[in-house]
């Protein structure tokens, strides 16, 4: 936990939630909705430990890993914030001689800025920017394009251009060992933790937003239970320094740097709600009677919204479809 991040998660609030609107398809709003004014955005820097940093400005959280090697970066934001983006990456690269990116999921507010970055590390460079992402990203991303979902719509340049198939890739870069491990059915169907082995950070994808119920993209492959399991794989890379305070760092899809304890937390919440749900359900309610139910009530204080792209009961209704289909 860190403190002065309210102030950018109050944005992300306030203009994320229409912004993930479109890349879901889940609703229509208005141009003024689907317009957020990223020239408010500004890029916030959050040393995490040694050489890797939090960047958090609109959309996924950014992880940055710098050294001899080059620069790592986990994830893109949106398009329109590349240049502030490039210009924080710029401040703190040791080395400009490689630039790798890896997208933990599909959804646009993690990868829309694929493009703007690999160009402009391929003209620093000279040689293509490795894009590294689980296969069903690029399955995801080189779908037939649909209109409402811009996902399926981005230039070709801004696809994964290094997928890995199995359930693990390992590389090394800047001195350290990096496992970027796939997490099968959870946010969606390509969800990537990405763990940098000697730093003890990991950096979660929206496996993991710490105040949020998380995101279930049923359409794109999620589930609940691949979520809770994605987390114990979570709990079991990270362990605490003393008396569940410090260790590892994880770096979040969306919010706070977090530690072991924050996870726990997290986990027990959505596994405790799947048991309520679960139960529900094995005594014939329908959705509407489960929902009615307030299986989450005593959470929602924390982690629950009644307005936004993502509400208490579209989350309700996404456990309920994940265990009940
Ligand atoms: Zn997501």
């Amino acid at each position: 936990m860190i403190d002065g991040t309210e102030q950018p998660m109050n944005l992300q609030r306030m203009v994320l939630v229409p912004v993930m609107l479109i890349f879901f398809g889940l609703l229509n709003f208005t141009n003024a909705q689907e317009n957020p004014n990223f020239d408010e955005v500004n890029i916030r820097i959050l040393p995490v430990r040694d050489n890797i940093y939090m960047l958090v400005g609109l959309g996924g959280n950014i992880t940055v890993q710098v050294g001899e090697s080059g620069v790592l970066v986990v994830d893109t934001q949106f398009a329109p914030l590349s240049e502030k983006i490039k210009a924080t990456i710029n401040d703190l690269a040791q080395s400009t001689s490689r630039y790798i990116i890896i997208n933990t999921h599909v959804h646009s507010d993690h990868t829309n800025g694929n493009e703007a970055l690999a160009q402009w590390a391929q003209e620093l460079t000279g040689t293509t920017t490795r894009i590294i992402a689980h296969e069903n990203v690029l399955v995801r991303m080189t779908a037939t394009p649909d209109e409402s979902v811009p996902e399926t719509q981005i230039s070709p340049t801004a696809w994964p251009n290094a997928p890995y198939l199995t359930g693990f890739k390992g590389l090394h870069f800047n001195g350290e060992p990096i496992e970027i491990l796939h997490q099968p059915e959870a946010h969606t169907d390509g969800d990537s933790m990405v763990f940098f082995r000697s730093s003890d950070v990991v950096s979660t994808g929206d496996i993991f937003t710490p105040g949020n119920y998380p995101v279930i993209d049923i359409a794109r492959g999620g589930s609940v239970q691949g979520i809770i399991d994605a987390l114990n794989r979570l709990l079991r890379i990270t362990i605490v320094e003393d008396k569940q305070e410090g260790g590892t760092k994880v770096i979040p899809g969306h919010g706070r740097l977090c530690e072991e304890a924050d996870v726990v937390e997290y986990r027990n919440m959505i596994t405790i709600i799947r048991d309520r749900v679960q139960n529900l359900i094995n005594r014939g309610m329908s959705l509407q009677e489960v929902k009615d139910a307030r299986p989450t009530l005593d959470y929602d204080t924390e982690y629950g919204s009644d307005t936004g792209f993502w509400t208490t009961g579209m989350f309700v209704e996404a456990v309920y479809r994940s265990l009940s289909e």
